[in-house]
């Protein structure tokens, strides 16, 4: 018998366990999932090579440097943990998630075994499970999207319904039951959408539809529906579904109409708004283009719409634009169009009026009288009566006008209406548009004579009884280089309009003081007055004191010397124009006011502000010796002015009569051509110092003066009967 080498059995042992070791590693290389062996630390004692392929390592950058750990998640280091910590003898598709060396992931399965003997490692095989997670996340995905809001229903190769989705019951109301088995006719509202056919021809070409259908749901609401249709085919082969998807659109359409209603509509009055007036009104300009047809635009414009809108808010301002919108409505056809430009502006639009021009127009002029008439009754609001007429400008048109002109024409003719007394209509006429270009132009040409220097001020002597000047008024004149001579009444009022009187009347002022200024040491000119006439547009500025003062004090002029003239148009709104005279009173500056008679001012009104002169009006000059009743008013005007402790002057004294019967009714200062057009400074000191004195009685005309057109001249003009002046400057 044999004897037992203890110490080589043991080698041999080992050896043996090595070759199988080797073994099974050469085994597991070959098989198409991933295994290693690890010691009780954790590092690789052996590694397959679909495994290291999975890392991206080489073996010898783990076998007992790396452990197998080092390659996983956080998360699923954890779970390995645990899972091992037990000490089970096998754990079987422990769910990790490996990471390789650039950070892909790869999820596995693994069977973890213990190496005996122990203490010992661990085996483990891998299963790759990519892509069983997948398919596992995409039909997680599929059921999560099958029971979105949307409705779904999936068919049969026939189009039958074999399944529906929540979305599909809840927005339709139909239990699954009561669908399967049908086709998608039901889905759509009898007669309007051919659904089962358009689902049987995306079944039989395969492919895709999509487009909006009206359905109806079992309640019977019908709905606007978006709904795509798609042909699911097996492996290439014929398709063996339809999956049907549909949104309600129906929201979509309101807010979509909604949309549209707020383009094309006014949101207080509901009326067509600008945008759709001009669609339409281009739309007849061109059918009347081609048939001659006869059509009208009434331009209609509220007349004390904003002072009820100011004084009493905007929410009844906003009921009497919705009461006047339905009135408008209401007094024309149903198929003219009546629409709100914005604030107080409508337009009313006929269309087709009856042929000829005369009988159109004719007919345009019964509905704007119609209007008038609507429009003009009272309004009822928070329980008050309001009235507020309207003004309606009316252009004809043919087809062969532009839009644009169209409305400023109409607009131009509205404007006309107003002025010419409120509650009324006005047809546009060319003359209109020349007006208005001249308008334009002359607006233009005025700012560019202020920046031009091409105005210039003149002075009209005022004198005494005796012939002597006491002072001057100061008139405009300007040089237009291809006009010639355009008379102040042509300027002024336009400059009106726009702030370039305000310009204009600094400008006239800082001339005015100029000359104060060089009187001043002159001792033939020291106590002239200077009359300055002051628009009321400008004396209504809130800064005109300062101004007015500024101008004064800078130029060092003694302030009683300049005299200001207002219009009775200044204090009819009087405003706080009492405190600005005041004011300017206070400085030393005087108040004459102009044109007196002509206006409406009251005589409380008189008494109550700071004047020192009342100026007659020079129609009332005019008419002495030929009317009577006029006459008592110049009395009555003088009488009231010594009554109220005011300086009388008469303007545009013609004639010696008009002296003298003024003189007798205790008028004390004349000014008029009688004595002197207005001249220019040069003129004006010749007449001071009594050169070429005007015999007495006789009177210059304007033309003897050149006065009428052509151009001005510096000629020295006679003053009658010039004596020594007497001082009239105030105290
Ligand atoms: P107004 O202030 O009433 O000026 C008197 C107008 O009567 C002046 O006309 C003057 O030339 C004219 N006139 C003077 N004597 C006679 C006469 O005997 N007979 C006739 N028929 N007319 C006479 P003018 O210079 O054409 O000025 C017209 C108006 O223009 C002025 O009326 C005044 O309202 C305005 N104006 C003139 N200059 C200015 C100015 O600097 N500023 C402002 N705001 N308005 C001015
Ligand atoms: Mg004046
Ligand atoms: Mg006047």
């Amino acid at each position: 018998m044999r004897a037992i080498d203890p110490a080589g059995a043991e080698k041999t042992i080992e050896s043996r366990l090595s070759a199988l070791q080797a073994n099974m590693d050469g085994l597991f290389a070959q098989v198409p999932f991933a295994s290693h062996s690890m010691a009780p630390d954790g590092t690789f004692l052996s590694i397959s090579e679909v495994e290291l392929n999975w890392l991206g390592c080489t073996r010898e950058e783990l076998i007992g440097k790396k452990r197998f750990t080092d390659f996983l998640t956080e998360a699923s280091r954890r779970a390995f943990a645990q899972a091992t910590r037990t000490g089970a003898q096998g754990i079987d598709n422990l769910e990790l998630e490996l990471m390789d060396r650039s950070g892909a992931l790869r999820a596995v399965s693994a069977n973890v075994s213990r190496l005996s003997p122990t203490p010992a490692g661990l085996r483990l095989v891998l299963f790759d499970m990519s892509m069983q997670k997948r398919i596992r996340e995409r039909d997680r995905i599929a059921a999560i999207a099958f029971e979105s809001s949307a409705g779904i229903c999936i068919t049969d190769p026939r189009g039958r319904i074999l399944q529906v989705n929540q979305g599909f019951r809840e927005l339709t109301g139909y239990a699954a039951d009561e669908v399967k088995g049908r086709d998608l006719s039901f889905l759509a509202v009898a007669g309007k959408d051919p659904l089962a056919e358009r689902a049987a021809a995306v079944l039989s070409k395969g492919g895709h539809w999509r487009g909006e259908i009206v359905g109806r749901y079992k309640d019977g609401t019908a709905a606007s529906l978006w709904m795509e249709m798609t042909a699911i085919a097996d492996h290439g082969e014929a398709p063996i579904h339809l999956v049907v998807m549909f949104f309600d659109i129906t929201s979509n359409m309101a807010s979509r109409a909604e949309l549209v209603r707020l383009a094309l509509y006014d949101t207080l009055t509901d009326l067509p708004n600008r945008r759709f007036l001009q669609e339409q009104l281009h739309h007849v300009l061109s059918i009347d283009a081609r048939t001659g047809a006869h059509g009208a635009l009434l331009f209609i414009d509220l007349d004390n719409f904003k002072s009820i809108n100011d004084t009493c808010g905007h929410d009844v301002g906003d009921q009497l634009l919705v009461e006047t919108a339905r009135r408008l409505a209401h007094a024309v056809r149903e198929s003219d169009t009546v629409a709100r430009l914005g604030g107080d502006e409508f337009v009313v639009l006929l269309e087709a009026l009856p042929a000829g021009e005369a009988v159109a127009a004719a007919e345009a002029r019964v509905v704007a009288e119609k209007v008038l008439m609507a429009l003009a009754l009272p309004y009822q609001l928070i329980n008050q009566e309001f009235r507020c007429t309207a003004s309606i400008g009316i252009k004809m048109f043919t087809g062969a006008e532009s839009m644009p002109d169209l409305l400023q024409h109409a607009d131009l003719a509205m404007y006309q209406a107003k002025k010419g007394g409120r509650n009324s209509l006005r047809f546009f006429d060319p003359s209109m548009q020349t007006a208005l270009l001249f308008h334009v132009a002359m607006e233009r040409d005025i700012d560019f004579a202020v920046k031009c220097n091409e105005l210039q001020i003149f002075f009209q002597p005022q004198v005494v009884r005796t012939g002597a000047i006491v002072g001057a008024e100061v008139l405009l004149r300007w040089h237009h280089a291809e006009r010639g001579f355009v008379p102040p009444a042509d300027f002024i009022p336009l400059a009106e309009e726009t702030d370039l009187i305000l310009t204009i009347g600094y400008w006239v002022l800082e001339a005015a003081c100029l000359q104060l200024k060089a009187w001043q040491d002159d001792p033939c000119a020291a106590h002239l007055t200077l009359s300055v006439n002051a628009s009321a547009r400008q004396f209504l500025q809130t800064d005109f004191v300062e101004r007015v003062t500024q101008i004064v004090q800078r130029h060092q002029i003694d302030p009683a010397m300049l005299k200001l003239e207002i219009t009775e148009s200044v204090l009819l709104n009087l405003g706080d124009a009492r405190a600005k005279m005041a004011s300017l009173r206070a400085l030393g500056v005087g108040f004459s006011i102009d044109d007196f008679g002509t206006g409406y001012s009251s005589l409380s009104r008189l008494t109550e502000l700071p004047l020192d002169q009342l100026k007659i009006d020079q129609a009332f000059v005019h008419k002495i010796a030929a009317d009577a009743p006029d006459l008592n008013i110049i009395q009555a005007i003088v009488g009231l002015a010594h009554s109220l402790g005011l300086e009388v002057i008469a303007e545009g004294v013609e004639t010696e009569e008009q002296k003298t019967f003024l003189e007798e009714h205790g008028c004390a200062i004349f000014q008029g051509f009688l004595f002197s057009p207005a001249v220019t400074i040069d003129a004006f000191n010749g007449l001071l110092r009594g050169g070429a004195r005007a015999l007495p009685g006789q009177r210059k005309s304007p033309s003897m003066l050149g006065l009428d057109h052509g151009p001005l001249h510096e000629e020295v003009v006679g003053v009658r009967g010039f004596e020594p002046p007497a001082s009239t400057s105030r105290t």
